[in-house]
């Protein structure tokens, strides 16, 4: 168990390149932090640094209260499960998970007591004879991860540890990986790249751009309360819809397709910025197609150009001029390609921001 805290870092490599501004971050005991972004955001420059594994060039990293900037790795009590996790060949899993302790000293028994309880947490009992080769990757990767469960760490690190699964495995290894962090509970910060993971996996999301945390929170209030465009965009598959226009000094958003007429909250959400461009959000799945009731929300039409039936729901591709957005309907609903459909979304679904610093202008509760 751990607390571990950050404060103001900045990572600058060696070539001068500052991968990371400013992280600060807090996070108590036994939670689950995804660190999510594009690549090259700064993601696994920020674990490393609490890992040991590079350097803090300003700012500090505490791990229950004590200042960790200057300890060595092996002294920081943490345990890291990297992308590619390079299991000994030659070595049974018993032996896999038995090498780091050995290498510690810990007598056998001991060694032997906590592979079988790392196995049984892992369901991997079965294979403990067997060489990594004889194992699938799922299977394998389990036992990376049983290689640093094993040592009882304060804080587990991992960095994109599902990257070379296939689609299916990685489903299934998260709710794995999730029912493991709740047995053995202790603090895990982890790398993805993958929103879905971030979103499935966190008590806490940290999504990074361009080595700037962009906002941190739970998986609810990114999703439904995103802090800028980035975020809105980055959480959420297919990504929010965005469109352009200027907010009217009679309570109207308005662009060169269309006027729609604002309620009493958004007027006042949006009020600093009357006369100003913005942009309008909304998701997919926030569309309405039936019994549209324009006392509730905004009516907007758009041509379909392409549906894409998922089973349960259907992806309709279209386009209001040469905007482009998506709209995520029940396969019921009745479309033509080529032809107008109309749809509305809730007020309370609408999203807007400040066109030039992308900040979202309203400062509503989480939706339940
Ligand atoms: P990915 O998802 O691709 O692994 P990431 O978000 O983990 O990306 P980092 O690996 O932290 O990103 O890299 C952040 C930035 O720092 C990148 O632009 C990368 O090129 C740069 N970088 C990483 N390591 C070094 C280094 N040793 N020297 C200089 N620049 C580096």
């Amino acid at each position: 168990m751990a607390k571990l805290k950050m404060t103001h870092v900045d990572k600058v490599y060696d070539n001068g390149f500052q991968a990371v501004y400013d992280f600060s971050i807090d996070i108590d005991d036994n939670e689950f932090i995804v660190l999510v972004g594009p690549s090259g955001c700064g993601k696994s420059t920020t674990l490393r640094m609490i890992a040991g594994l590079e350097t803090i060039t300003r700012g500090q990293l505490y791990i229950n209260g004590r200042l960790v900037n200057n300890v060595a790795p092996k002294d920081r009590g943490i345990a890291m499960v990297f992308q590619s996790y390079a299991l000994y060949p030659h070595l049974s899993v018993y032996e896999n998970m038995a090498f780091g302790l050995q290498l510690q000293g810990v007598d056998e028994d001991e060694i032997e007591v906590r592979v079988l309880e790392t196995a049984r947490i892992l369901g991997l009992e079965d294979y403990l004879d067997r060489k990594p080769r004889e194992l699938s990757g799922g299977q394998r990767q389990r036992v990376a991860l049983g290689r640093a469960i094993i040592r009882h760490a304060d804080v587990y690190l991992m960095d994109e540890p599902l990257s070379n699964l296939d689609a299916k495995q990685r489903v299934h290894m998260r709710s794995e990986i999730i029912r493991i962090h709740k047995r053995v509970g202790a603090t895990t910060i982890y790398v993805t790249h993958d929103q879905v993971e971030a979103m499935t996996m966190a008590d806490r999301i940290v999504v990074m751009k361009d080595g700037v945390s962009q906002q941190i929170g739970t998986p609810k209030e990114l999703y439904f309360n995103p802090s800028n465009i980035f975020v809105a965009g980055f959480i959420g598959d297919p990504p929010m819809n965005f469109i352009e226009g200027t907010i009217s000094n009679d309570g109207y958003f308005f662009n060169d397709n269309f006027k729609v007429k604002l309620n009493d909250e958004l007027i006042k959400v949006t009020s600093s910025h009357i006369n100003k461009e913005v942009v309008m959000g909304f998701r997919p799945e926030d569309v309405i197609c039936q019994d549209i009731d324009e006392s509730v929300g905004i009516k907007l039409e758009a041509i379909v150009e392409i549906g894409e039936l998922l089973g349960d729901n259907r992806n309709l591709y279209c386009n209001i001029k040469d905007k482009r957005i998506i709209l995520r309907v029940n396969p019921y609903v009745p479309f033509k390609l080529d032809e107008l459909i109309s749809f509305m979304v809730k007020y309370e679904n609408l999203h807007f921001f400040d066109k030039k610093t992308e900040k979202n202008l309203r400062l509503g509760e989480i939706n339940d």
